[in-house]
């Protein structure tokens, strides 16, 4: 069994669409959700998050993004679940991701894409580490 970290962006929050979106994985009947948390990001801590990216052109934008409101932060369990929620995700632009994914259902734009989610097992120890550090040793 492997552990991932998604979070659902600002955007599900103002749309008041988070219990569709919680469904949606659910519905999967794949996956279970082992943490399950109303959490917020600040500036610094957004700019830590997403480190990676911190000489991208969309960097300022993605943190002002994910700082916009509170975010649901989940750690999730299941059989190949990093790749499996990532194809559930659907591309990052929800412009081009397919109808039956949840940025494809769910998602407008790139600042409006609905979802996080670890993209290895690497960032995904990292970053349950970071929401969840009680967790990691487990
Ligand atoms: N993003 C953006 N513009 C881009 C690419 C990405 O605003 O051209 C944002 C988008 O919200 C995305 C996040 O930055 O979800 C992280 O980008 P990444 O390439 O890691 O996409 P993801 O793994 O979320 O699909
Ligand atoms: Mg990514």
């Amino acid at each position: 069994m492997e552990k991932t970290l998604i979070f659902l962006k600002p955007d599900v929050y103002e749309k008041r669409i988070l219990g569709k979106v919680i469904s949606a994985i659910e519905d999967q009947k794949k996956y279970n959700i082992l943490e399950m948390r109303m959490d917020r990001l600040n500036e610094e801590r957004a700019r830590e998050f997403y480190s990676v990216h911190k000489e991208k052109p969309f960097f300022k934008d993605l943190v002002k993004y994910v700082c916009r409101g509170p975010i649901l932060v989940m750690l999730l369990e299941g059989r190949d679940v990093i790749s499996g929620i990532r194809k559930f995700m659907g591309d990052t632009d929800p412009l081009k991701a397919d109808k039956n994914t949840l940025r494809g259902k769910f998602g407008e734009s790139l600042d409006s894409n609905v979802i996080h989610g670890s993209d290895s097992k690497e960032s995904a120890k990292k970053e349950i580490s970071f929401f969840f550090p009680e967790k990691l040793f487990e």
